[in-house]
């Protein structure tokens, strides 16, 4: 037993006080076999057995703060995916990265489809994943590119802006719709939601590349299906272990409502 001899002389035992350090140095331990997260919220279970193969090459641009969050979801999704890759930073340009680099020094017949996944503005317009995918005669596409930004609502909205003079060359403005009646409020909001994001539509990334991949992958509804699981395990720890977030908050459809709540909530983040 560890003792430990006060000022006044007598012996006090100080058990209760390393048991607590070592529930504490448990919490920080960081898992080293393969999911890296602390040991007490480990996912490595929840993980496909190895990377799972797609058509689609998956490319993340990651905000530097990103990189802060322990509930952020890009650091699963190479773990998850055979051909995701992330990069660390605010645009995207040349050098960049070989693979969009290629993209852009192709010859337009030749080149392979890309898409970037963001929700369009009046004067930058998206087009609606499954139009897209509807309106390909070799689905799924082959050699597709798919770039995600992964950042809070207003760094996303930065990156985006920043990297357009580039990705606009070569890759096509697409998001999701979502169908409230169909998979809506229910399970996004209760079960899924991992950061206080401000309305529907704003997803964690692993959700958005499973959303889209569904769409792009020929196996698209287990892939769907085995990154979701990985994203509910997630949330059921976050309920477990941390104080519970406040209820979202059901949006009008003013855009100008929504860009407040927007920018109020990047700067809860
Ligand atoms: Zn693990």
């Amino acid at each position: 037993m560890e003792m430990e001899v006060n000022g006044g002389g007598g012996l006090y035992s100080s058990d209760e006080d390393s048991q607590h350090k070592d529930k504490k140095k448990k919490q920080r331990e960081i898992c080293s076999s393969g999911c890296e997260r602390p040991k007490s919220v480990c996912l490595c279970p929840y993980l496909p057995p190895s990377p799972i193969p797609t058509a689609t090459q998956i490319l993340i641009l990651l905000h530097p703060h990103e990189l802060r969050h322990k509930l952020s979801t890009a650091p699963l999704l190479p773990k998850c995916l055979l051909n995701s890759h992330t990069l660390l930073g605010r645009r995207l340009r040349p050098g960049s990265s070989p693979l969009l680099d290629s993209l852009l020094l192709s010859p337009p017949h030749l080149r392979p489809p890309a898409l970037f996944l963001f929700p369009g503005t009046s004067s930058h317009p998206s087009v609606d994943l499954h139009h897209w995918a509807a309106s390909h005669h070799d689905h799924p596409p082959h050699n597709l590119v798919l770039i995600v930004f992964d950042g809070t609502w207003n760094h996303a909205r930065e990156m985006v802006s920043a990297s357009l003079p580039f990705v606009s060359e070569f890759a096509t403005r697409v998001s999701l719709s979502f169908d409230e009646q169909v998979e809506g409020a229910s399970v996004f909001d209760s079960e899924l939601v991992l950061r206080k994001e401000p309305f529907l539509g704003c997803v964690s990334t692993i959700e958005a590349v499973a959303r889209a991949l569904r769409v792009l992958e020929r196996d698209g509804v287990e892939i769907e299906e085995r990154l979701i699981s990985v994203l509910r395990a997630m949330a059921r720890f976050q309920a477990s272990n941390f104080k519970p977030l406040k209820p979202r908050v059901k949006l009008g459809k003013k855009e100008k409502e929504m860009k407040m709540l927007c920018e109020e909530s990047s700067q809860l983040l």
